[in-house]
């Protein structure tokens, strides 16, 4: 167990933890000059900001959407920072912006999930900012992978650029329900161990999606230790001109923040300790039933994948794989289970069964 000291990291004027959280907020998109400084105002007075976020070029998964105010709102955003004095941070994704926000003096720049995603733009973005040491939040790219979220560190850091910090913002997935963003937080534990001295930030919103999921994802987020969050707060989240749901007003975080729990919980009592081991040795049982039962089961698959090859039927067999989710899927119902739960845990033991199967099928192959 560290001590919080070991365990902070420095990050632009901060030095954060997950006891110390830095805080970054703002709207989605700066939208007009009023929007950003009533916003930033009531953010400021709660005196546990730290940093002003907001869009003013919008990277939008579908055109004709709102596409950001552009470079006009950064001379809002430097007549917020005059005047209610909190700096400013916004996204770049190419040359043209970071000659923008450089011009503007921006506080701070963050590199978001569609850019992390693409080694030119994060090329080009390292070498336009060469020479500044300008505090860097490189977003985790929208899949996940490990390797090229650090590959974008490493970008910056070969530009001379070591004021860095990663943002954890969750990770595309076919099924991410109930989330916008699978948050697949396993990734961070991952990034953390690569990176130990960089400050990982969380940015619940875009996991979230909806306002209602914030405040249990922040906690989570803090739980694991991680050094700050960075959430969109719009003082009208339903007339906001991007991401309307998952926005909350700047009074609504604070007394997220002010219920947060920031005590650390990496050391265990020892009477839960006993109460947790108790119930772990009777998991530890059940998953090794489910073992035992999948080795059962892949036996059976290897017999049929033999009965399969001898008569020359194909492997996949698109009407039982149906048939078999149908009945899981309203068996996992009876018994109030989550039925995406159970279809995607038999979407990896049927692909195992098929691939058990296709090597069946090549030996047979193989011999002819
Ligand atoms: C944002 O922070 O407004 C944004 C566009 O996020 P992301 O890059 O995570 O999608
Ligand atoms: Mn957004």
């Amino acid at each position: 167990m560290y001590s919080d000291i070991e365990n902070s990291r420095k990050w632009g004027y901060w030095n954060v933890s997950s006891s110390n959280p830095l805080i970054i907020a703002g709207p989605c998109s700066a939208e007009s000059e009023n929007q950003v400084i009533k916003t930033a105002r009531e953010l400021k007075a709660s005196g546990k900001v730290h940093l002003f976020r907001s869009g003013i070029w919008k990277p939008r998964t579908r055109a004709g959407q709102f596409e950001g105010k552009g470079h006009i709102a950064l001379e809002w955003l430097k007549n917020m920072r005059e005047d209610v004095n909190l700096p400013f941070i916004i996204e770049v994704a190419n040359t043209r912006h970071v000659d923008h926000a450089l011009n503007a003096s921006a506080d701070a720049l963050w590199i978001g999930a569609r850019t992390t995603v693409n080694p030119f733009y994060v090329q080009e973005i390292a070498e336009s900012l060469k020479g500044t040491n300008i505090p860097v939040l490189i977003k985790n790219p929208i899949h996940a992978d490990l390797g090229l979220w650090l590959g974008a560190f490493e970008r910056l850091e070969k530009s001379g650029l070591h004021n860095l910090a990663a943002i954890h913002r969750g990770f595309f997935a076919s099924n991410s329900a109930p989330y916008r963003n699978d948050p697949r937080w396993e990734i961070s534990f991952d990034f953390r161990r690569a990176a130990p001295t960089i400050p990982i930030i969380c940015d619940p919103s875009h996991i979230a999606g909806k306002r209602e999921l914030i405040e249990q994802i922040t906690q989570v987020a803090m739980d694991i230790q991680m050094d700050g969050l960075m959430v969109e707060v719009h003082h009208s989240p339903k007339d906001a001109l991007s991401d309307p749901d998952q926005q909350i007003t700047p009074s609504k975080l604070i007394s997220l923040l002010k219920k947060l729990d920031l005590e650390s919980k990496a050391v265990t009592p020892r009477e839960l300790q006993k109460l947790i081991s108790d119930q772990r040795k009777i998991l530890d049982n059940l998953d090794k039933g489910i073992v035992d039962a999948m080795k059962k089961r892949m036996k059976i698959v290897d017999e049929l994948g033999y009965i399969k090859a001898n008569n020359n039927a194909s492997v996949f067999q698109m009407e039982r794989w149906f048939d078999l989710l149908k009945q899981r899927g309203h068996q996992a119902r009876e018994l109030g289970l989550n039925e995406n739960f159970i279809n995607e845990l038999f979407q990896v033991i049927h692909k195992y069964s098929v691939e058990h199967q296709n090597e069946i099928y090549q030996h047979f192959r193989d011999k002819e």
